[in-house]
């Protein structure tokens, strides 16, 4: 085949790719533009578990409801370990929290996961582990994400301690979405990248010196497993601790302002 067909075959091909990811995008919008503000009900649901919530400004909750109720209509739920149904409250409750990650960016509505797993209690064996070694919640890079709905409360009615399970798990979904976990989610540019690595790098390190040398954190010591554990945890005190954590780690809570389009400081 001559150079003449191939530079058309490579023409063709960038073409049908740069539609596809267009028409995902008018997909996307016109579901968002579409789905209407959350019940009184449903926002019933939100005071009695995401205490976060009655902290966010009005002009935020009006623009993160489209989001849950597109998250709610897209996503499957699955009951597990016993659980008889995954209710509307449940499905509210979650999926807030997510849209939580995703309202301040150009977002893609958590395009790698499909099913969200609800166990009733924490379940047993795996990864992510608790003190007690059960986990709590897992993310996997295949499109699902595990949660139990007594952490799911236990995260979202105290917004203050810094540990919520639905910010974590959901954190690694936008960290896999690139490619595999590894503390770098999909970042603008080059120059974005590099500012980055350098505040999460030099953040990491002053955090696992300060558990070596036992002093006391602001963000829980499990995020010292590694730099995909850093960004889920960083993601939790971020919106949790967000004073403690500018105070501390000031140019960490620059990039997570700017990654998420966010400024929990103000609320
Ligand atoms: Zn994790």
């Amino acid at each position: 085949m001559n150079a003449l067909l191939w530079g058309f075959w490579l023409v063709v091909v960038i073409a049908i790719a740069v539609w596809a990811f267009g028409s995902q995008k008018r997909r996307r919008q016109k579901a968002l533009e579409q789905a209407g503000p959350l019940s009184d009900e449903d926002r019933g649901f939100l005071d009695d578990h995401f205490d976060l919530w009655k902290k966010i400004p009005d002009e935020l909750r009006r623009r993160i409801e489209p989001i849950i109720q597109v998250l709610v209509a897209e996503k499957n739920f699955e009951a597990c370990g016993g659980l008889e149904e995954v209710t509307r409250e449940m499905k509210v409750v979650v999926m807030a929290q997510a849209a939580l990650l995703l309202v301040g960016r150009d977002h893609r509505l958590f395009s790698k996961l499909r099913t969200v797993l609800v166990y009733p209690d924490a379940f047993s064996g795996g990864r992510e582990e608790d003190d007690d070694s059960v986990r709590l919640g897992e993310s996997w890079e295949s499109g699902s994400v595990i949660l139990s709905w007594r952490s799911v409360q236990r995260g979202g009615e105290d917004e203050k301690d810094g540990r919520n399970v639905v910010l974590h798990e959901f954190a690694h979904q936008l960290d896999q979405e690139n490619r595999h976990a590894d503390g770098l989610p999909q970042l603008e540019n080059r120059n974005t990248i590099g500012k980055w690595a350098h505040a999460f790098s030099s953040a990491y390190e002053d955090f696992c010196r300060d558990l070596d040398e036992r002093r006391k954190t602001v963000m829980d010591p499990y995020g010292a497993s590694n730099p995909a554990e850093f960004f889920a945890v960083a993601t939790e005190t971020f919106f949790e601790k967000s004073k403690q954590l500018h105070r501390d780690y000031p140019q960490l809570y620059e990039q997570m302002k700017e990654y998420y389009g966010l400024d929990p400081l103000k609320w």
